[in-house]
């Protein structure tokens, strides 16, 4: 999947300070950490070894933040994208509360590495899931009942119809889930910010950089780009959605597929989001929603599984819009893009030493502006000799993804599409 630089139609790329150039890698440059992507894992990893006083660089094959990090809905989800009582079914119990507090410990990062770095990108609290269908109650009373009990979580609370309806302005949920732990923030302010806390702290960034192939010499990892050789100790694989072709391994577990957002113009409805927490349904293809700080609404919604977006986006994400907010028909939409994330099977997120000096963390399956900022700190953890959290990681499953290399595309945009049926249904 090409990253050719921050989508032009963003709205986060058209409320930014245009950011530094840095250079692209020119001729042999020896480091100890090598890492192959700009995003929230790779500047997290990058920023945490550099303050440590370790020689690293970033390679980003366009620029910084411009991958699903500069272009997601800025969403703050609690816990893993897997739910906990699953985990502690697949696991165990004592490793689903690890994982639980290894997400709760994601969040205090993400708002440590605010404060500290004086990263301005409009943090809000809040977050609702809405129920689209009245099946949907259960589930979240069942986990809402789960993380009280279990891990003391007392941030949740449902929500009745009419509540709901209050709290979003819209009438088509049957009821919902709120999470005072979760929220919203500008992603794109959030990646620049750590880029620019990365660097002060010493790492060095290279974009325009893409990294065609990774040699295993004697001396260690060579990463080759067009113009350059980043010689290193260790590889960390950070590209996401964006790195097919680097390892097979990856390619086989993780997949790229793509998802949707618009921006309207200036809202004139106070009923819409008045408390300005975020929102997001249960839908499989989840719609998710939150204005922005100049009252828009910024909404995601539909996605597809090919390596091009559609020709109009505006329009198809505006007919999700509409679905929920009828009354936003004369409503103007001024920005549209798409971005790239990356999925497992499982939905757990990928992470695993994939050999002695490269490891991958990829896959956070639509939940990355929490988890991926914190799994580039376990990468450093890693690196200097606490394989623990990464340990605990690698026994998520994360299985490959039916039909191998060539037949997984089709298999999975068969067995998705399914799903995205049954949304309707
Ligand atoms: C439209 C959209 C909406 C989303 N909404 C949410 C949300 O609301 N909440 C949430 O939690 N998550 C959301 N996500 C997911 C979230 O954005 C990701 O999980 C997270 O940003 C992953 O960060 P990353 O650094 O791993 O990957 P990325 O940010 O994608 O960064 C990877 C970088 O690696 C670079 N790269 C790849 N291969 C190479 C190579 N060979 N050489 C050099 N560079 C390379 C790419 O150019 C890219 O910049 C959304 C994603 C999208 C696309």
């Amino acid at each position: 999947m090409q990253n050719t630089g921050h989508p032009a139609g963003s709205w986060y790329r058209a409320t930014v300070d245009t950011p530094p150039v840095r250079p692209r890698l020119e001729g042999d440059v020896t480091v100890e950490v090598g890492i192959v992507g700009g995003g929230f894992t790779g500047l997290g990893a990058a920023l945490e070894l550099a303050a440590k006083g370790i020689r690293v660089a970033v390679l980003e094959g366009a620029d910084m933040g411009s991958g699903a990090s500069g272009r997601n809905g800025g969403q703050i989800h609690t816990g893993q994208r897997i739910d906990p009582e699953t985990l502690a079914t697949q696991l165990g119990a004592d490793a689903a509360r690890q994982l639980w507090d290894m997400a709760e410990d994601a969040k205090t990062h993400l708002h440590g590495l605010v404060a500290q770095h004086g990263i301005d990108c409009d943090l809000r609290p809040g977050l609702i899931h809405a129920w689209h269908k009245p099946r949907f109650a259960d589930d979240d009373q069942a986990y809402a009942d789960f993380v009280r009990r279990q891990y003391g979580y007392d941030k949740v609370s449902l929500l009745d119809a009419a509540e709901v309806a209050t709290e979003l302005g819209t009438d088509v949920y049957h009821g919902g889930l709120f999470d005072r732990g979760g929220g919203h923030l500008h992603p794109l302010k959030l990646a620049l910010g750590m880029a620019r806390a990365a660097e002060t702290a010493g790492a060095i960034l290279f974009e325009h950089s893409n990294v065609s192939r990774i040699e295993a010499a004697e001396s260690g990892p060579i990463l080759h780009t067009a113009h350059g050789r980043l010689r290193c100790n260790t590889v960390l694989l950070c590209g996401n959605g964006y790195m097919e072709g680097l390892d097979d391994t990856v390619d086989a577990c993780v997949m790229p597929i793509n998802n949707f957002i618009l921006v309207t113009e200036p809202l004139n409805d106070p009923a819409i989001l008045p408390r300005d927490v975020a929102a997001a349904d249960s839908r499989f293809v989840v719609n998710y929603w939150r204005k922005t700080p100049d009252n828009r609404l910024l909404f995601g919604g539909g996605e597809n599984y090919t390596p091009w977006f559609p020709k109009d986006i505006a329009g198809m994400v505006r007919r999700n819009m509409l679905k929920i907010y009828p009354q936003l028909s004369d409503v103007a939409v001024t920005h549209a893009w798409g971005g790239t994330l990356a999925i497992t099977l499982s939905r757990a997120p990928f992470v695993r030493r994939l050999s002695r000096n490269v490891v991958v963390s990829a896959g956070y399956s639509g939940q990355g502006v929490v988890l991926a900022p914190y799994f580039g700190k376990l990468l450093e953890r890693a690196i200097t000799g606490d394989d623990r959290d990464i340990e605990l990681l690698s026994r998520l499953p994360a299985p490959a993804f039916f039909g191998g290399r060539l037949l997984r595309w089709p298999a999975m945009v068969a067995g998705l599409s399914y799903y995205a049926l049954r949304d309707r249904l």
